[in-house]
């Protein structure tokens, strides 16, 4: 049976959430509107702000949504998260206010995955608590994200692992308390058993941040750059930071990187719905040569497209949802689904706020309203966590695992020997 209803109960959240996110979240959005100080756990105005609003998501039993209730989350899966993280997405500091906040939920999974006993609780558990945020460390700057050319080191030194080589945009290092670095361990070996997974506390020696590198939108100036641009100088730690089996960082990386997509995803259906509400007001406000924008076809055109688009892919990302809670944790299931979401929200977001921004006129080139920072994040979209090409590749790949190369000649598909089969199949009622 399909069904698109969402359960009574639920609904009362997802109510109450929308009311908390307008009335007390917003203000924090508008009055803190730098990524640099959500994670910056240091800023003392901003968290006298946070931490009451956290105890009242807590309260309410919506806090860390995202994991299982053995980890202090509700276990809702992936289909209710996506209906709690669309609205969350419309707000910048809204997931750090619940709890699911990119990249610790990622962090987090791993670390409840493969994590030690002694690791969750140093790690894990301050991390659940909200106390610290953490950085996960991939990319490299002369690789990129394609771990056939990582070549960032650790190296055993009797007691220890010496780590050595360059990531690049590791997020929100500057603020971590520690940092999850995938190093190569054994370069002779295949990719999947190439690398290991280390957790390097911040205070690790050797650690050094070369620059902190501003995405779109974050000023130098005004010191909010957050993408570290790190060096591992021999830096040590002792061998139980490894996370995960050694040789296992490749899987112990795969695990976090689809959770990480979907979520992504559901908060730019939030943004979308945002820059597609405002969209709608301005439609049905301004007036120009006579009627409002809301009577001219062409808007009617764009706010149609936009509809339709959102639609499609809220759909999309509501089925791979479905998909994860029914994969009973077999991560192939959901995989050409993800890759779809992710090529389809980069390219709806796009066209979304494009569009939005269009019909705000002036208004909407100006930094008086969120579509601007919208615009900032939409390259963004098409490129962290893969460029939109390599999950096109995951898409392709999969669509043509399940077909067959023609046995013959012509296609299968081919019209002659099919109206010659039909026309035996149905013989004695053709015949006059
Ligand atoms: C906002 C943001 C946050 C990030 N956070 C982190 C983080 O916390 N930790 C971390 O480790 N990394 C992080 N990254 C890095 C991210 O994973 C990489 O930027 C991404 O995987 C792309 O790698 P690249 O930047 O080296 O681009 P490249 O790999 O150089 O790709 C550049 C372009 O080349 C083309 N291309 C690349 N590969 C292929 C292919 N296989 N087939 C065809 N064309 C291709 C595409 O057009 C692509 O856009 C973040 C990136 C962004 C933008």
């Amino acid at each position: 049976m399909w069904d698109f209803a969402t359960d009574a109960e639920f609904q009362t959240k997802l109510d109450w959430i929308d009311r908390f996110l307008i009335e007390e979240v917003e203000p924090l959005d508008v009055l803190f509107p730098s990524v640099s100080v959500v994670y910056d756990t240091q800023h003392a105005r901003s968290r006298a702000i946070l931490g009451p609003l956290q105890d009242k998501v807590r309260e309410q039993g919506l806090w860390a949504c995202h994991l299982d209730p053995h980890l202090g989350g509700q276990g809702y899966g992936q289909l209710k998260l996506a209906l709690m993280n669309e609205r969350l997405g419309r707000s910048l500091w809204a997931p750090t206010v619940f709890g699911t906040a990119a990249p610790d939920t990622g962090n987090a999974e791993i670390l409840a995955m493969f994590g030690t006993p002694e690791q969750k609780a140093r790690y894990l558990q301050p991390l659940l608590d909200g106390r610290i945020v953490s950085c996960f460390s991939m990319t490299e700057p002369q690789g990129g994200a394609d771990p056939r050319e990582f070549t960032t080191r650790a190296i055993r030194d009797g007691d220890r692992w010496l780590i050595s080589g360059e990531k690049w945009y590791s997020s929100n290092a500057r603020y971590a308390s520690f940092i999850l670095v995938l190093a190569v361990t054994d370069p002779d070996a295949p990719i999947q058993s190439r690398m290991s997974m280390f957790i390097v506390p911040k205070e690790a020696p050797g650690l050094e941040i070369i620059r902190n590198v501003p995405h779109m939108g974050e000023r130098l100036e005004l010191d909010e750059a957050t993408e570290g641009y790190l060096r591992y100088n021999q830096v040590s730690v002792p061998l139980d930071h490894m996370l995960g089996a050694p040789g296992g960082g490749f899987a112990v990386a795969q695990a976090r990187l689809g959770g990480g997509r979907i979520h992504h995803a559901m908060r730019t259906v939030g943004q979308c719905q945002r820059a597609l509400d405002m969209m709608c007001e301005r439609a049905l406000s301004r007036r120009t040569q006579g009627t409002l924008l809301a009577d001219k076809t062409t808007v009617q055109v764009m706010l149609a497209d936009s509809q339709i688009e959102l639609e499609q892919l809220r759909l999309l990302v509501m089925k791979t949802a479905w998909l994860i809670d029914h994969s009973h944790g077999d991560p192939r299931k959901a995989r050409g689904h993800i890759a779809m979401v992710k090529v389809a929200m980069a390219k709806t977001y796009l066209e979304i706020v494009r569009r939005a921004i269009h019909l705000h006129g002036s208004l909407g080139a100006t930094f008086e309203t969120p579509l601007a920072y919208m615009w900032l994040n939409v390259p963004t979209m098409a490129l962290a966590d893969g460029p939109t090409e390599v999950h096109q590749i995951t898409v392709a790949r999969e669509l043509l695992r399940a077909h067959k190369a023609a046995q013959t000649l012509f296609p299968s598909e081919h019209l002659p020997p099919k109206i010659a089969a039909a026309r035996v199949r149905y013989a004695h009622l053709l015949e006059d």
